[in-house]
């Protein structure tokens, strides 16, 4: 039986839970579909579910963690009459209105669900070097989680690729556990803000290597080292280690959504102007899933606000208008 929904959100970091918190108190019963647990930021509550401390996020004096406060959104939302399914989106069709979404089998012939607006808010994932043995060791010392994963590294040597803010959070969080975090990077100077570089330069257990790429990472049946090119002089070495922290930015998750909304050449989704408009009139795009620009939570929750808002006028004018 497919459920006939006003209004349905799909993903639940920051962006997706603002906008069904200004759904539902605007009375449009949203539900959000969550996405499913996962041990990548691919799962309910988003990229914050793996960070630890956030400080920037306004009005938490003394700070709070990730997962609490995304815990806290998701239970506003949920007191204003959201619903939630712990599920993923298999397929969608925005061809024509009401808009079709699947979960589960993406060749059944009738949708799970039907929305008569939609808002985008499934974030990004994190980018992979692309190494010969990184798929395959890949929760076996290659991780893309430290808050996740840095438990398991207690007293070891363990790498971090990237300069910007991610790589140093993840080499500092690491530093708990770790003997050694070897920050490595493919330029001479890091991309991540003042305060995190002056934290991680004032760390005794940090190390930089510069201008370096990890081209190999070694291991049976777990990491026990990785190979190292200096890009300026093309030299190679060998690095043992047991842990290898890919932090090196993300990936829009849009695949749901190709041929079917306007992306950016770099696949994040176009919006219209300053509003949250995708090109299909009904489909709204909020948080990372459309900002490669800003990537903060406190954005994402503010661009949430905003897809809900264009969401309830659209469909008060959609109403007015007969339709
Ligand atoms: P980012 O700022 O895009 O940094 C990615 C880093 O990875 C860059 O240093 C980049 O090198 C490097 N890199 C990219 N591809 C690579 C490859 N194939 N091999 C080796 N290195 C590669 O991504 P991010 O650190 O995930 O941060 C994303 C956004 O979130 C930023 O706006 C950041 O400020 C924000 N953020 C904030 C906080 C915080 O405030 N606490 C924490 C995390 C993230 P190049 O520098 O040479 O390009």
């Amino acid at each position: 039986m497919t459920e006939a929904r006003q209004v349905i959100v799909v993903g639940s970091g920051p962006a997706g839970l603002t906008a069904a918190i200004y759904a539902s108190r605007a009375q449009l019963s949203p539900l959000v579909i969550e996405g499913e647990l996962s041990s990548t930021s691919d799962q309910p509550g988003g990229q914050l579910m793996l960070t630890t401390e956030v400080e920037n996020y306004p009005g938490f004096v003394k700070g709070i963690m990730g997962p609490e406060l995304m815990v806290a959104f998701r239970e506003q939302a949920a007191r204003f009459g959201t619903d939630y399914v712990t599920a993923k989106v298999s397929r969608v069709d925005l061809s024509a209105r009401p808009f079709r979404l699947w979960v589960g089998d993406p060749g059944a012939a009738e949708p799970t669900y039907t929305a008569d607006a939609l808002i985008v808010a499934t974030g990004a994932k994190s980018l992979m070097l692309n190494l010969p043995n990184e798929e395959r060791l890949l929760g076996y010392g290659v991780s893309t989680c430290a808050t996740c994963d840095g438990f398991f590294f207690r007293g070891q040597d363990i790498a971090v690729v990237g300069g910007g803010d991610s790589a140093l959070e993840e080499a500092l969080f690491l530093t708990r556990f770790a003997d050694k975090v070897t920050l490595i990077h493919r330029r001479g100077e890091l991309r991540a803000s003042k305060v995190m570089q002056q934290r991680a330069i004032d760390n005794p257990k940090v190390d930089f290597l510069w201008h370096s790429t990890v081209i190999d990472v070694m291991g049976d049946t777990k990491v026990s080292g990785i190979r190292v090119r200096n890009v300026e002089t093309g030299d190679e070495t060998e690095m043992a280690l047991s842990g290898l922290f890919v932090a090196i930015g993300h990936l829009p998750n849009t695949g749901l959504f190709v041929d079917q909304l306007d992306m950016e050449d770099n696949g994040y989704l176009k919006t219209l102007g300053t509003t949250t408009y995708t090109n299909v009139e009904g489909v709204f795009a909020c948080g990372d899933v459309q900002d490669h620009r800003y990537r903060q939570a406190i954005t994402a929750a503010g661009s949430g606000c905003m897809a809900a808002i264009d969401a309830e006028r659209w469909l008060e004018d959609q109403a007015a208008s007969g339709h």
